[in-house]
């Protein structure tokens, strides 16, 4: 029978199997069949402690008894509270800069993204209405960058085959060179440049910090993110930072940002903020974007919402994540976690199909060396397939495997990881 089903980043015309999931436990999925998987990606970068983790599933069920969903525009809620203030004392600081503050509510990476952009030039429109700078509007990206697949989050990502339907929608952005080793003065001089353009001087910059997720898990200094939001913070350039991939833990500390000792002054966050479970995202800012909306004009307030804006389902979920932060220790298992993965990553590295290893935190990545790279090779369905077959939901972007286990991944567990990824590589390494 066929499904009425439309599966998102999904080639159905190639009648590949979609595995029939009925329920999950820490780092493993269960199949109809009544096999089992290793969520090896954590079902696509959101899972943080492991799934159904009781203390989030206890909060989800108790919240949807007592109040399951209600306006957020002027009306609010105990756990959207909560959550807000734990964000801003969590958030990342920097001496002499500006705390973020402030903390909106939305549902996706995405649309944490398009809020930031919107803050971003909503704090330029407002300001210019006062007469103290020109309205700017335009945005700087850096290449390989991914924000999401809304339009706005599109138009700041990485253009290619995956958006190409869309390019006329896209809006015009300044693409700032990935700093890859050797090649970080390049990245430098270029913001610096385009940061000084007096003819189109930029609204903000938006980055993932130290990792770039979708674009290939491909890693960078926090000595050069650190320099980067210095520029910017020169040019009275906005410095967005997405930690919707980065943040919860996943590069080894709460967010990316914190090894870098930037402070942002947009962050959007969503993934893990609920270990996971249920969809949340927030867009953090600082006092002075948060203030140019502010006024008894109501045309300057900031105009976005949606339906389900801080869904105290969610926000309660978002809580008893934060209370597990604060309660267990779960800084020690992403460090022992983080050791274990750079071990295992050092141990693979030597097989000469296998190249450019890198990594950081809970965070691993190597190449397939292939004639067959790319993203619409068939190599990435192949390698799909592999791994499905030894139990392991694994993901390759084009011919990069990487890994990004929920924390609770066990060593039993790794240690089939790692066997089928060095198979993996005997199998398809060298192969067009
Ligand atoms: C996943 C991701 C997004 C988009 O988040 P969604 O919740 O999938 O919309 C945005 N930015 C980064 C860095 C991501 O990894």
């Amino acid at each position: 029978m066929t499904s009425p089903v439309w599966h998102p980043f999904t080639q159905h015309g190639l009648k590949e199997p979609i595995p029939h999931v009925v329920g999950a436990k820490g780092a493993e999925l269960h199949l109809a069949d009544g096999g089992t998987l290793i969520d090896a990606i954590s079902s696509w970068w959101v899972t943080t402690h492991g799934h159904c983790h009781p203390r989030i599933a206890a909060a989800i069920a108790d919240q949807a008894g007592r109040l399951d969903q209600m306006i957020f525009a002027g009306y609010t809620h105990e756990p959207a509270e909560q959550v807000a203030r734990g964000l801003v004392a969590l958030a990342p600081r920097a001496p002499g800069r500006p705390p973020l503050a402030h903390v909106f509510y939305s549902d996706s990476g995405s649309t944490a993204v398009e809020v930031a952009l919107k803050m971003a030039l909503g704090y330029w429109h407002n300001r210019a209405l006062d007469g103290g700078s020109m309205a700017r509007a335009h945005i700087l990206v850096m290449e390989h960058s991914y924000h999401g697949d809304t339009i706005g989050a599109m138009s700041v990502g990485e253009r290619g085959v995956y958006n190409q339907a869309w390019a006329p929608l896209l809006f015009d952005v300044g693409a700032i060179p990935f700093p890859a080793p050797g090649r970080e003065q390049q990245t430098l001089a270029a913001l610096e440049a385009a940061c000084a353009d007096k003819a189109r001087p930029p609204a903000a910059f938006i980055v993932e910090p130290l990792v770039l997720g979708a674009g290939g898990m491909l890693v960078y200094s926090p000595a050069i993110l650190r320099e980067m939001a210095a520029i910017c913070a020169r040019h009275d350039v906005l410095f967005i930072a997405d930690e919707v991939m980065t943040g919860w833990g996943r590069t080894g500390t709460m967010f990316a940002c914190e090894q870098a000792g930037v402070a942002p002054d947009i962050m959007a966050v969503a993934k893990g903020i609920t270990g996971g479970a249920i969809p949340l995202a927030a867009t953090l800012s600082t006092a002075a974007i948060f203030d140019a909306h502010v006024s008894t004009d109501r045309s300057r307030q900031f105009f976005h919402s949606s339906s389900y804006t801080a869904n105290p389902i969610a926000c309660a979920a978002a809580a008893a994540n934060l209370a597990i932060w604060r309660e267990e220790d779960v800084a020690g298992r992403i460090a022992a976690l983080s050791a274990s993965l750079a071990r295992r990553l050092e141990r693979i590295a030597a097989h000469p199909a296998l190249d450019n290893p890198r990594g950081l935190g809970a965070i691993g990545a190597i190449d397939l060396r292939t004639a067959d790279a790319g993203y619409l090779s068939d190599l990435a369905p192949r390698l799909r397939a592999f791994f499905l077959e030894r139990g392991l939901l694994m993901r390759p972007l084009g011919n990069s495997i990487y890994w990004m286990p929920p924390y609770c991944i066990d060593e039993a567990q790794l240690d089939r990881l790692f066997d089928a990824i060095l198979s993996a590589a005997d199998r398809f390494g060298g192969t067009a």
